[in-house]
């Protein structure tokens, strides 16, 4: 029998349609770095959106699900780009501006994108790219740059405000299947060409009612949400969607990103809400530790893409930044887990345990452990596998290009279909993901495995240490050890034997490290993630200083 129920498409427009008038007096707000910061109600962002769908449409004939690429900063255009994309049947693909420029060509190319917005501070880094991308046959520019160096570009620059200018404010967006491509994201890729994942607006459509659930971030439109992760970095965690179904205002940093600019931010703009990865966490704090601020607007961080360091938590805790943490990937839209601790621990010693887990599933994500020789493991806390996930907003393949099929490589889909993560944990009985590791960052010594997230976790508990990789590297007798690279604060003078000795404490003798390096900072990937090739690189061309300590 079927359903008595409307079938109504879960699409983006959906979401636009409703941001825009139910919540047209929520705003976006840019950071402009010099002037006052820049107010956009989203009321005027669904009026603008129109307008660049016409532009896109009427003035450089973009059709069907042609792709439309974006290299922008966090702003009010880009959120213009989000919606008016999507909503008029094209495919919007994010870019990353920090991936290697060759990796960037390589993308374009994939995706076959025909369009491209630019913020005019990142001219620099496209122009040289645009002879070797002959797909792109229109460059839009937005915000100010110096446009000269498209001097003598095959594809037709355009202003951004001077295609929108005049055009009507309303669009009769087409009634889209809610299973088609609305945006496309590539995976960083550590191995191989990177991947493009595909959402789909019911995909979107979905994450986003997840996020807005009081068991994700639970944001309402009495809430500012300081959105520093990107938008190239998985739909800034799909954030831009999620927040015009609720109305929750949006703090868009821009190209100002270092830590005195978002300090500012938080005092003067008093956001509620602020979403990042650990490495901007560290550095803020940093900051705030020189340069004390009223930061006591925010009141919730959500911080993903890496482990969270207890030692940030703690830190953020302290200053009324109650940190929520959660993990997810490119290809699951990002929202996987979130760490909100069940009602049971809260106020408990067990609490702040819960807390630094990756946290647990929502209804959307279902989860499975394997271990090493393909059996499935039992939810017992301790059985330690690698994860795999399925759901509505996980992929089931990459893009395979304009021509190819979808690709489901082996070591990234199972035979039924689930994704492999790649990450490795544990996961407890009340469903409470704990990952120990990447499956390629683990550290195998002697048969045992060490976990180089642990050992990271311990040494950024000390008060002298910012910032400590540990990666795995060839050893004679053991066949992997870890090495410890750290980067030390101003002034420290904890020594090798010091901080070895400080994590005698808390980890296992045996799991130790033996080689150390204090380095100058680490290095970090396209979406500001410790980038342990680099050192793993860095080691064996010898180009660290390595110190033995036994
Ligand atoms: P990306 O697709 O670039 O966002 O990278 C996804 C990967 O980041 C995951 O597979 C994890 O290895 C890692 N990751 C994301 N969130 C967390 C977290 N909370 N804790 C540990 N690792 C994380």
């Amino acid at each position: 029998m079927l359903s008595t129920m409307q079938d109504v498409p879960l699409t983006v427009t959906r979401i636009l349609n409703h941001g825009t008038t139910i919540h047209g007096s929520s705003h976006v707000t840019t950071w402009t770095g010099e002037s006052e910061p820049h107010r956009r109600s989203y009321r005027e962002i669904g009026e603008r959106a129109a307008q660049l769908a016409h532009a896109l449409h009427g003035d450089l004939g973009v059709t069907g699900d042609e792709r439309v690429a974006t290299l922008m900063w966090n702003n009010a255009e880009h959120v213009e780009a989000y919606y008016a994309i999507p909503c008029m049947g094209a495919v919007l693909h994010t870019l990353n501006l920090r991936l290697p420029v060759e990796q960037l060509v390589f993308i374009v190319n994939h995706a076959a994108d025909r369009v491209v917005i630019v913020n005019g501070s990142l001219l620099p880094l496209l122009a040289p790219l645009l002879p070797h991308l002959p797909t792109v046959e229109h460059v839009v520019v937005s915000g100010p740059g110096d446009r000269s160096v498209l001097d003598g570009a095959a594809a037709r620059v355009h202003d951004y405000e001077e295609l929108l200018a005049g055009k009507p404010t309303a669009y009769d967006w087409p009634e889209l299947d809610e299973r088609s491509a609305a945006a496309m994201c590539y995976t960083s890729g550590t191995t191989g060409e990177p991947k493009g994942v595909v959402y789909s607006h019911r995909s979107i459509y979905l994450h986003s009612m997840q996020v807005n659930m009081a068991e994700s971030m639970g944001l309402t439109d009495a809430d500012t949400s300081l959105v520093v992760v990107p938008q190239f970095h998985v739909n800034a965690w799909g954030l831009p969607h999620a927040v015009l179904m609720t109305g929750v205002n949006m703090l868009m940093p821009d190209r100002f990103l270092q830590p005195g600019p978002l300090a500012e931010m938080i005092e003067t703009e008093r956001p509620t809400h602020a979403a990042a990865v650990p490495t901007i966490w560290q550095g803020l704090l940093a900051d705030l530790t020189a340069k004390p601020r009223d930061v006591s607007s925010l009141t919730q961080v959500t911080i993903g893409g890496a482990a969270c360091p207890p030692s940030l938590m703690e830190a953020f805790d302290s200053l009324g930044m109650r940190v929520c943490h959660a993990w997810g990937m490119t290809e699951t839209s990002p929202l996987g887990t979130v760490a909100r601790p069940p009602a049971h621990a809260v106020g408990t010693d067990a609490e702040f345990g819960y807390r630094l887990t990756q946290g647990r599933f929502p209804a959307g994500v279902e989860a499975r452990l394997r271990g090493p020789d393909g059996e499935f493991l039992p939810w017992d806390g301790e059985s330690a596998g690698e994860l795999e996930v399925r759901g509505p907003w996980i992929a089931g393949a990459y893009y395979g290009g304009a021509s190819g099929e979808p690709q489901r490589p082996a070591d990234k889909f199972s035979e039924d279909g689930w994704l492999k993560t790649g990450d490795v944990g544990v996961i407890g009985p009340d469903g409470f993901l704990t990952l120990t590791d990447r499956a390629k960052d683990v550290i195998k010594s002697g048969g045992e495995w060490i976990s180089s997230v642990e050992l990271e976790n311990a040494l950024m508990a000390h008060p002298e240490v910012a910032e400590a990789a540990v990666v795995a590297v060839p050893d004679e007798k053991w066949g992997e050890r870890p090495l410890a690279t750290v980067v030390l604060t101003e002034g420290a003078t904890a020594d090798y034997a010091a901080l070895k000795e400080f994590l005698a404490g808390r980890i296992a003798r045996w799991q130790l490290p033996e080689r150390w390096a204090v380095v100058p900072s680490v290095p970090k990937t396209s979406v500001g993630k410790f980038d342990k090739k680099v050192i793993r690189r860095q080691y064996a061309d010898g180009e660290l200083q390595v110190t033995e300590v036994r």
